[in-house]
């Protein structure tokens, strides 16, 4: 459409204010629309019908009437094109899914693999392949991959991994393009933590230190219903905080690091059982297993104690590998933060573990992709 400037940026700003009532409040009737927006029915109905051209929204047959007069046709997002590719790559697996702009994954796969010892081309090409197979799989269910983020554990920024210490990545690039689709990559805490928000019922602000990892630790802060990522989004870096200034050596080159008690490895590690299914091992009460995740439970609230002093924070999710343990890793969390934190006396708080589990990065990951059509629809409506 060719209209003047100031005309071109009314209709992407009404675009985005449609679209984010129906992404909040779904299923909408056009005037329950132009009440809730304060725009007129006609402008109402000359936006959805474009964003129905476009396939982002749809809409879906009323609820039977329970009062006289005609019930209205409700718009909702649409489960058809576009969708989101998100991605993971981990110490010991690569994973991806496939997410509609309506928040339901259509398509998800899991592939374990020790990711160390292999170059940055061959994880690269390894997940190239998954992405191929999901882009099949979603197009064959009538949706467009709109754009794909991967999720990394380490610290990115400028589109490279500056450095991935599990990994052994620094200063590694981050291919402009997966099968064909725009990459962008981010942290996996703060992917993971993006995940969890959405997942959560209602439309209250939350805020939590999302802990995720495997083998390394990470957190994503929440404050507010907002991600805080610090200035040049770095912040979570949980696995390096110091529990123990005269502990065993980090991968980082710093000692008595957070995940040098409670990464993955580390927790088999200190039970003397290096390939033991942690929570099968803890629900069968195996005492030297019990001892690591007691022993980890505190490193946990040690260092947690410290995020929630500084941040205020009222919420402690526990993802990935922690949440399958998160009975046994809670009463330890629980009692240093009692311990340590200055206001607990005033303000409970809560440790649980996560609603998405081990998908939360790859549907955060997604979700990136999702929200930024649903916020500025415009732009992917004149790329089609
Ligand atoms: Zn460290």
């Amino acid at each position: 459409m060719d209209l003047p400037a100031r005309q071109r940026s009314l209709r992407e700003h009404n675009l985005a204010v449609v679209m984010r009532l129906v992404a909040r409040n779904a299923p909408l009737s056009r005037a329950a629309i132009a009440a809730q927006s304060g725009l007129t029915r006609a402008t109402v109905s000359a936006i959805v019908d474009e964003l129905i051209a476009g396939g982002l929204v749809t809409e879906v047959s009323p609820p039977p009437p329970n009062g006289a007069g005609r019930p209205a046709t409700g718009v909702v997002l649409s489960g058809a094109t576009p969708a989101g590719l998100g991605m993971e790559i981990n110490v010991d697996y690569l994973a991806v899914c496939v997410l509609d702009l309506a928040g339901n994954v259509r398509h998800r796969a899991h592939l374990t693999a020790d990711q160390r010892g292999r170059t940055p081309s061959q994880t690269w090409s390894g997940l190239g392949a998954l992405a191929r197979a999901a882009h099949k799989a979603a197009v064959a269910q009538g949706l467009s991959i709109a754009g794909a983020t991967v999720a990394l554990p380490g610290l990115v920024s400028e589109q490279t991994v500056r450095i991935a210490p599990n990994l052994g990545w620094t200063e590694t690039p981050i291919p402009a393009h997966i099968d064909g689709v725009p990459l962008s990559g981010g942290n996996e805490a703060n992917l993971a933590a993006l995940g969890e928000l959405h997942a959560l019922p209602g439309s209250e602000p939350s805020s939590f230190v999302y802990v995720s990892g495997e083998i390394g630790i990470g957190a994503g802060l929440v404050v507010n219903g907002q991600l805080f990522t610090g200035t040049q989004g770095w912040a979570g870096e949980l696995g390096h905080v110091t529990v123990d200034p005269a502990g065993p050596d980090c991968t980082c080159g710093s000692r008595g690091c957070l995940e040098q008690y409670a990464g993955e490895d580390a927790i088999r590690s200190l039970s003397g059982l290096p390939s033991a299914d942690l929570p099968r091992a803890a629900a069968e009460g195996s005492p030297p297993v019990l001892a690591a995740l007691a022993q980890a439970g505190t490193a946990l609230g040690v260092a947690l104690s410290s995020a929630v002093n500084l941040l205020d924070l009222p919420c402690v999710v526990l993802g990935s590998h922690l949440a399958p343990l998160a009975p046994w890793l809670s009463p330890a969390i629980e009692h240093e933060l009692q311990q340590r934190v200055l206001t607990s006396r005033w303000s409970t708080l809560e440790v649980r573990p996560s609603a998405l589990g081990a998908d939360a990065a790859i549907i955060g990951a997604a979700r990136t992709v999702t929200s930024a059509i649903i916020t500025s629809p415009a732009p992917y409506l004149a790329s089609r």
